[in-house]
């Protein structure tokens, strides 16, 4: 298996330094960290999706006014998974399954770019993200960005746990190398991606987390402005903050043959993106 780190959008709400850290201005940057998995036998594989062609071209008729102000989401083409798929010389029907983290709209904007994809997720992410029963739900699940795609695949945890969490062992279609694993409190539904390879394992967090100083040490460090969109955003925050500190504690015990990053954060990704596996 060959793993590619992808950054397909970015974010650049106001705030700056207050959100990510770094930033010298009032922007922000915030990035949508993605995967491409080529795998011997099963085709590619998308690891969330990240903004999606229609979300770059039109993207009143799919993405909330809300998310755009508050967010400031970039419009750029290139960042799309497709666009990068395609400039790696691969084409949009050899992705044959995207795994997602969760429903988010900018988790989930490239679905509709690969039709020829199985999309796997958990179930309770594809019920609440139907169901959309408050404003808030309403802006974050955009069923305009995903309401045709007919080949869901929802999952329970079941079977062995993994470093003491919860997982879903076998993904139907895919390698045994690849786990879901539930992190329940961004959304009810919300799962990391564990990915064994030859050098340790490697666990896509998606939203469990969204600053670089929430892991690799024993006390929490996050920035105002992350600390804030992480309670606003949390369908349930006692879970969440669990959740994030089993994984601190995993992060902190494990620094050997673990690499673990989340979905938001620029310098993390960069930091991942430059590791040789
Ligand atoms: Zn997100």
């Amino acid at each position: 298996m060959k793993i590619h780190h992808l950054n397909c959008g970015c974010m650049c709400p106001a705030g700056g330094a207050l959100y990510d850290g770094f930033s010298r201005g009032l922007k922000a940057k915030l990035i949508c960290h993605c995967l491409l998995i080529e795998t011997d036998r099963d085709g590619l594989v998308l690891v969330d999706t990240g903004f999606g062609h229609k979300d770059m071209q039109a993207p009143a008729t799919t993405l909330s006014p809300f998310f755009r102000a508050i967010n400031n989401i970039q419009r750029n083409r290139s960042l799309t998974a497709l666009s990068q798929i395609q400039a790696l010389g691969f084409d949009a029907a050899d992705v044959r399954h995207i795994i997602l983290t969760h429903l988010d709209f900018d988790h989930a904007g490239g679905i509709s770019d690969f039709p020829h994809a199985r999309v796997h997720l958990m179930e309770e992410e594809i019920n609440t993200a139907r169901q959309r029963h408050s404003w808030l739900t309403t802006q974050r699940y955009r069923p305009a960005q995903w309401g045709g795609i007919s080949g869901w695949q929802g999952y329970q945890a079941t079977g062995e746990k993994w470093f003491g969490f919860d997982a879903v062992n076998q993904l139907n279609g895919l390698p045994p190398e690849i786990l879901m694993i539930p992190l329940a409190g961004h959304t009810t539904g919300h799962a990391g991606i564990a990915i064994r390879t030859a050098s340790g394992w490697t666990l896509h967090g998606g939203d469990a987390w969204f600053f670089r100083g929430e892991m690799h040490q024993a006390q929490r460090h996050c920035t105002p402005g992350l600390r804030f969109y992480q309670w606003f955003m949390a369908q349930d925050n006692k879970a969440r903050r669990l959740n994030q500190q089993k994984l601190r504690a995993l992060s902190c015990t494990h620094t050997e043959g673990l690499t673990l990053f989340c979905s938001h954060d620029a310098l993390e990704f960069e930091r991942v993106a430059a590791t040789k596996p």
